[in-house]
């Protein structure tokens, strides 16, 4: 029988919820090589409740680092606007404190992993995530247009660099797809252990709206089907009722009938909770949002004559080894199959020659 807890918080005193997931989640994390995390959706301060909170960050890198690791990383590949920034959104979210020391850029450095033939061959995933002993999942407490929750099962998603989430967006095409297609990326790592930040929590057109609710607690647990359930009650929902849970159970992930969870703490349903609009399938109705997401996975990187100084950084740095030095002209040319348009080569060129097209 899964367990799952919900331990009440608040930011000021979230270690002692961290304390307490880990006492019921052990981990043996001694000389192991563990990652560490967060929901950094996107480029946001940490009051506007879209990115993990730096408190329950902070709490779980000290309590990790008290374990005598053979090293930690915190890091994540943020979304559609803003993973080309990785650093600059962890400063922004308050996350290179909260790190301390351990923040990395985990969408620099990716290995080619066998996926879903349905959706892609294969896919890129951050080097560090499969890297990894011991993955500490990190997710927030909040509403998805798409797949109508965002917790444990999605929080995975960040595993993928660049533009590759877009992409698989792109791919699944219809929401009942991508519900499959977020399962079948959380099921190329299942992370360890979750501990999820409802101290504050969001409601309404999540996954960035401005639409926050105080739910006061952190809710932990070693299997993601059971927390995501746990989260969903809370949100009055079925959990029968989310397409990503059914199919998680399928696959044999876990199981989010209310009576296969044994409960440390109390689960209270959160009073007139606002659910996404059009029931979750706000994002292929928006087509303003899908003529976006279009055109930032056709951006490709151009590497600039006049500037460029062959150094070949890119070409080392690239992620995906899309990159290759042309020698009669001496410059970088990109292979667009293989290109996820993370970026790293714009953020590293140390002469500013590479650009957007
Ligand atoms: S890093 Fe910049 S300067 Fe160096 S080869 Fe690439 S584009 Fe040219
Ligand atoms: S070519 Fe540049 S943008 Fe494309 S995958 Fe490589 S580093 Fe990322």
């Amino acid at each position: 029988m899964a367990e799952v807890m919900i331990h009440p918080a608040t930011y000021d005193n979230v270690r002692d919820a961290v304390e307490r997931a880990f006492t019921l989640f052990s981990l043996d994390m001694a000389g192991k090589k563990i990652l560490i995390k967060p929901n950094v959706l996107k480029s946001a301060r940490p009051e506007e409740g879209v990115t993990t909170h730096p408190a329950l960050v902070s709490a779980v890198v000290e309590k990790v680092a008290s374990a005598d690791p053979a090293s930690i990383i915190v890091g994540d590949n943020p979304g559609l606007f803003d993973y080309g920034a990785n650093q600059e959104s962890f400063e922004k979210a308050g996350l290179i404190e909260a790190a301390g020391g351990y923040y990395e850029n985990i969408g620099g450095d990716s290995v080619p992993v066998s996926f879903n033939p349905d959706f892609m061959d294969t896919v890129s995933v951050s080097r560090a995530v499969m890297d990894a002993d011991i993955v500490i999942s990190l997710p927030k407490f909040k509403t998805h247009g798409l797949t109508v929750v965002t917790g444990a099962i999605k929080n995975s998603y960040g595993i993928l660099p660049g533009a590759l989430k877009a992409r698989i967006h792109r791919a699944a095409g219809s929401p009942e797809r991508f519900h499959k297609a977020v399962v079948d990326v959380f099921s190329l790592r299942v992370p360890d252990l979750f501990i999820v930040d409802a101290v504050v929590g969001m409601e309404g057109n999540g996954p960035a709206s401005s639409d926050l609710r105080d739910i006061g607690c952190i809710i932990a647990g070693d299997n993601a089907v059971a927390v995501d359930s746990v989260i969903s009650q809370m949100m009055s929902l079925d959990p029968d009722s989310l397409g990503f849970l059914r199919y998680a159970k399928e696959r044999g992930l876990g199981d989010y009938a209310p009576e296969s969870i044994k409960l440390y703490g109390k689960l209270e349903p959160v009073t007139d909770f606002k659910l996404p609009p059009f029931g979750g399938e706000v994002g292929h109705r928006d087509q303003s949002g899908q003529d976006i997401m279009e055109r930032r996975t056709q951006l490709l990187p151009r590497p600039y004559k006049d500037f460029c100084t062959g150094c070949g950084t890119c070409v080392e740095q690239c992620p995906v080894s899309a990159l290759t030095m042309d020698e009669d002209t001496d410059l970088p040319v990109v292979d667009a199959e293989t290109c996820i348009t993370c970026f790293c080569c714009q953020e590293i060129c140390p002469e500013g020659a590479i650009r957007l097209e």
